[in-house]
Parts: C-alpha cells; sequence; structure tokens
C-alpha cells in the first residue's frame, strides 16, 4: 500500500513537469505502458494474499484510473496549446498596406485621336486606313497636286524612292477608297504621316485624320453642319466656328475651318497671334478632277473632304506650347492626362 501511495506521488511530480506531448508519451509508457508499473502491480496481484486482494486491487484500480485520466486531460490541454502556437505562427497580418501597382493610361494623342474617332462614329462614319509607305501616284498625282506644287519640294517629304514616299497626308486614303467602292461615302482616316520638318510646332511624325463624303447631292452647306456638329462635340457647344477661303489642291472650294480662341475667348493673346482665331482644320468640296481620276463621273456625284492634325488639336485642347513634349515620353508630363 505504501508502494501505491509513493507510485501516485511520483506520477504527480513527472506529470506536473511535461512540457509536450512526447514528455507526457514517455510518462504514459512508464505508468500505464505495456511494460509500464501499473501493469506490472496487475500482474503482481496474485502474488497478494487472499485477503488482501480486494483492497489492493481495488486501491490499483483507482490509481489506474486517476493516472489514466490525467493523463489524458494532459494531453488535451498540450494539443490545444500546441494548435494555438501554430495559429499564432501562420497568421498573416492582413493589416500591412498593399503595394499600389503601376497603371498605364493612354497617351495624350491617343485620347484626342480615339475621342475624335467616336465622334464621327456616331455620326455614321467609318473608318478606313491606308499604307504609310504610300505611291507618289496617290499621295500627290491623284489628288491634284502638280509637278510644280511647294508640297512636293523635297524640304517636306520623305522619298523613298523617286516614285514612293512616306504620305504627306492621309489624303491618298480617299483615293484608295473611291478606286474600289461607289457612293454614298462616309469615312474618316485616322493615321501617321511624315513630313521633313522639325521644330516646336512640326515633328517629322504627326497624327492626321482625314475625313471623305461623297453622295449624289452633298453640298457645302452639308460640310459646314457637319464640321460644325464636330467642332461643338470636341471643344463644347458654344465655341464659335468660322469658314475661311482657302485653296487646297483638291478641293474647289476650299475652306481653312477657325475656332474663337479657347485661351483669350477671342480677345486676342500670343497663341492667337491677337487675332482671336485658331486654325483647326482644313475643308472643301472635292475637286473634280479628283473625282476624274478615281473614276467617279464629275458630274454625277458630289462630296466633301476635311483633314485635321492630332497633334494641333491636342495642344488647343490641352494649352500645351510645344509639341516635342508628346513624343519624349517624359513620365511627369505623360502622367497629367
Ligand atoms: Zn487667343
Amino acid at each position: 500500500m505504501d508502494d501505491l501511495v509513493a507510485l501516485k506521488e511520483s506520477y504527480q511530480t513527472e506529470l506536473a513537469s511535461v512540457q509536450n506531448l512526447s514528455d507526457l508519451q514517455q510518462v504514459r509508457n512508464k505508468y500505464s505502458g505495456k511494460k509500464g508499473i501499473l501493469t506490472a502491480q496487475l500482474k503482481s496481484l496474485s502474488s497478494v494474499s487472499t485477503d488482501q486482494r480486494p483492497v489492493f486491487g481495488k486501491k490499483l484500480n483507482e490509481i489506474k484510473e486517476f493516472i489514466e485520466s490525467g493523463l489524458d486531460a494532459r494531453e488535451m490541454s498540450l494539443k490545444e496549446d500546441e494548435q494555438e502556437k501554430r495559429l499564432l505562427a501562420e497568421r498573416l497580418d492582413i493589416t500591412l498596406p498593399g503595394r499600389p501597382g503601376l497603371f498605364g493610361r493612354s497617351h495624350p494623342i491617343t485620347q484626342i485621336l480615339e475621342e475624335i474617332k467616336g465622334i464621327f462614329l456616331s455620326m455614321g462614319f467609318g473608318i478606313e486606313e491606308g499604307p504609310e509607305v504610300e505611291l507618289d501616284y496617290y499621295n500627290f498625282e491623284a489628288l491634284n497636286i502638280p509637278k510644280d506644287h511647294p508640297a512636293r519640294d523635297m524640304q517636306d517629304t520623305f522619298y523613298v524612292s523617286p516614285d514612293v514616299v512616306l504620305r504627306t497626308h492621309t489624303s491618298p486614303v480617299q483615293v484608295r477608297v473611291m478606286e474600289k467602292r461607289r457612293p454614298p461615302l462616309r469615312i474618316i482616316v485616322p493615321g501617321k504621316v511624315y513630313r521633313c520638318d522639325s521644330d516646336v510646332t512640326h515633328t517629322p511624325m504627326f497624327h492626321q485624320v482625314e475625313g471623305l463624303m461623297v453622295d449624289t447631292d452633298v453640298s457645302l452647306s452639308d460640310l459646314k453642319g457637319l464640321l460644325a456638329l464636330f467642332i461643338h462635340n470636341l471643344f463644347g457647344k458654344n465655341t464659335p466656328v468660322r469658314f475661311r477661303p482657302s485653296y487646297f489642291p483638291f478641293t474647289e472650294p476650299s475652306a481653312e475651318v477657325d475656332i474663337g480662341c479657347i485661351f483669350c475667348s477671342g480677345k486676342g493673346c500670343r497663341i492667337c497671334k491677337t487675332t482671336g482665331w485658331l486654325e483647326i482644320l482644313g475643308s472643301g468640296m472635292v475637286n473634280p478632277r479628283v473625282f476624274e481620276m478615281a473614276g467617279y463621273g464629275p458630274d454625277e456625284f458630289s462630296g466633301f473632304a476635311f483633314g485635321m492634325g492630332v497633334e494641333r488639336i491636342t495642344m488647343l485642347k490641352y494649352g500645351i506650347d510645344d509639341l516635342r513634349l508628346f513624343f519624349e515620353n517624359d513620365l511627369r508630363f505623360l502622367r497629367q492626362f
């Protein structure tokens, strides 16, 4: 009986010093394992005298139950501790602020180009494209630009060979489309054009949008109405518009289109050269010579054409005074749009 009291005490001491599950397993093996002290004690029951055996057996069972329930309880609490430790170690701190992604954006020229396209698409125009390396014929000849026209000067045109140029305007696409299709035509031609020129208002490559409308009875008033509507969409509906007589070889009559200066509201400033007006596009009724060369009967159809520089319109819309900023790719500049 004294042995059993000592056994219980030593078990309690050992259980108290258990730190983890593997310590606990050792204690379990020592006391209640197959080769443990309790098992050995149970086996030794047969050697206890018959009169003492029931008392000793009862006591032994009580201790066995006490030890095993103590081991189980300790195991459960150790498992809970370990799980808590693991969860703490795996915890994510979701309060840390994220790293912001770098978002790209459209170039200001692209933004205005898309805006211009959107306005004409909403008016029923389709989009056409053509080659940037163009035959002299389409770039000049078929647009009624005679051999001695200043536009043919080597100063302005990049020649690839005597008959091939980098297109100096998007107008050659007019001719290419008219050769393939019969009226009614309502197209715009956005694209890159090239000229040997470089200063604050000129770059060797820039963007134009050409427009062409041909049908049986298209008049100058259609041209005026359509371009005024376009300008009011792009610059605001109270923008003054004026048509000023001009000359282009491929239109007759021709007109430059001006808007009231958006910087000084027409009072006159440095940007509008004190005139109160800003020139934004060229236009006119298609020259019958151009129709003839495209294979249309000049008496059969009438139409108008117009063309604008996208860089110039973007500069005016955003108040930018140096064209070269668009092509320097300085993020401090580009991020402002
Ligand atoms: Zn002005």
